[in-house]
């Protein structure tokens, strides 16, 4: 590798660390892997490098021995990261509240600030300032960047981005509309108008991410307008363990009656619903195999969550007024073409209609699916949010 032509990409969550390598110019994946389990006395690290996988089981104290392990992985698969001319590391990161919205150079304040927007997001920031803690320890001298999950939906109007409630009480606590998963939602919506071969200011598109989380967004000429996570990536969407959207007052009959308090309702919202609360499982795949089994919860809840998905396809068809694509991207996107078909099912009228034999073919790249009649081209766009990461990183060196 010649010099400094690659970035390091982090994506540090509570208990894993993702990690890739990336040439950002060739917009290639050079190396990677996941620490899992990290703290848990069975911890586990998967890397691949040129096609070939390698594994190590066993404790990984915390998130430094995590990356130690991982650099070291690099070196036992024949890759020295002193020797892979990295120009900068990239950090995924989840909450930028209304101080970040640029991919920005980490230093001691910036790294501060995330610290502090812990309080809009305890489940993410912690886990990615830490990361960030021990990989600037291990790069000392390299360029740190934060990208952020919010940063895409900076533009929201303000008539979607504000909660309908006492506005000083929103004002005071940062109550609003933020919006999750702005790397792929950003990355997909802007692959769109390429493969189309349209003009990007001219292309309006709805783009579902489905994947563990889940998120829709309406883009109009590439700018953000509404998108369906909110102040926390539990709005929305059916998710894998997140209910997305609630009757708020669910929570507060919890607590009168079930006497849940905040940790409880923030376990049940966070792990116990989505598929796994309705079925037991929150890998759709899993779901799959106990639909065909006959498993009338698992069978429910996929019908929840295709539900869910064509309520908020109306919608933004809707709020967008005129739709020239809806992309499907992540996991249960770029995979499941039940979900896409039932999704989309009978949306004739409004313009959509997707082809059965294209939307059933195998197919790993991205590709449209709708038949020729349809007014609102329906696309599969494999997300890559680590090269959007590397390549945002990349812009600073
Ligand atoms: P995240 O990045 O949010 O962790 P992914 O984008 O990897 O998640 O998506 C994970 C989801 O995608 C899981 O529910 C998984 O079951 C689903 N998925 C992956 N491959 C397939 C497949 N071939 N068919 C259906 N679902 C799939």
């Amino acid at each position: 590798m010649s010099a400094n032509k690659t970035v390091l990409v982090i994506n540090s969550g509570s208990s894993s660390i993702k990690y890739q390598l990336v040439d950002p110019v060739g917009e290639a994946e050079i190396a990677g892997g996941l620490v899992e389990q990290i703290g848990e006395p069975d911890g586990r690290i998967v890397h691949e490098f040129e096609g070939r996988r390698y594994e190590l089981v066993g404790p990984i104290a915390d998130h430094a021995a995590g990356l130690r392990l991982a650099y070291d992985m690099f070196a036992d698969s024949g890759l020295n990261l002193d020797d892979a001319g990295i120009a900068a590391v990239g950090h995924r990161v989840v909450h930028g509240g209304t101080s970040f919205h640029e991919p920005t150079l980490i230093t001691g304040e910036v790294l501060a600030e995330i610290v502090r927007l812990s309080e809009l997001a305890p489940l993410h920031n912690p886990p990615n300032a830490i990361g960030i803690e021990v990989a600037r320890e291990h790069f000392p001298d390299l360029p740190h960047v934060a990208v952020f999950d919010t940063g895409f939906f900076r533009s929201l109007p303000e008539a979607a981005a504000t909660y309908a409630i006492d506005r000083e009480v929103a004002a005071a606590y940062g109550v609003r509309r933020y919006g999750f998963h702005g790397t792929s939602h950003e990355y997909v919506s802007r692959q769109v108008p390429q493969l189309l071969g349209r003009e990007p200011a001219e292309t309006n598109t709805i783009v579902l991410h489905l994947g563990n989380g889940a998120s829709a967004s309406a883009v109009r000429g590439g700018v953000a307008v509404e998108t369906s996570m909110g102040l926390t990536p539990l709005e929305g969407l059916v998710m894998g363990t997140r209910p997305g959207d609630l009757d708020p007052g669910i929570l507060l009959h919890l607590h009168r009656t079930a006497g849940m308090n905040v940790e409880d309702l923030d376990v049940l919202l966070n792990r116990r619903s989505g598929l796994k609360g309705m079925s037991g499982v929150n890998d759709f795949r899993e779901l799959g195999r106990l639909r065909a089994e006959g498993d009338a919860a698992a069978q429910l809840a996929y019908e929840v969550y295709v539900h869910r998905l064509r309520k908020y396809v109306g919608a933004y068809l809707a709020v967008l007024g005129r739709v020239d694509a809806i992309a499907f991207t992540a996991g249960v996107g770029e995979n499941a073409a039940d979900v896409r078909e039932d999704a989309l099912a009978g949306l004739e009228r409004l313009g959509v209609a997707v082809d059965a034999a294209r939307n059933r073919a195998p197919g790993r790249g991205a590709r449209v699916i709708s038949a020729e009649s349809s007014e609102v081209s329906v696309l599969v766009v494999p997300t890559n949010e680590e090269l959007a990461i590397a390549q945002a990183a990349w812009r600073f060196v």
